[in-house]
């Protein structure tokens, strides 16, 4: 089962909540502020990446300007 990670949109406070894959977070709350809706981050699985910016190396991520 993985774990996903949300970032609350009102206090901004990060925590993971463990879920079935294709499950919804809709209702989630946040346990600071207990808001409903929170932003869901891309899950990161144990092994995968831990360093990360291998992916990202020389990728100009959000530059002003960019695509779009
Ligand atoms: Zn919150």
């Amino acid at each position: 089962m993985p774990l996903y990670e949300y970032i609350c949109r009102e206090c901004g406070h990060a925590f993971e909540v463990l879920q079935r894959m294709g499950e919804g977070g809709d209702d989630l709350r946040c346990p600071v502020c207990n808001e409903l809706g929170a932003d869901r981050q891309l899950s990161t699985f144990a092994g995968l990446g831990s360093h990360g910016g291998a992916a990202t190396a020389g990728a100009p991520a959000c530059g002003p300007g960019g695509f779009t």
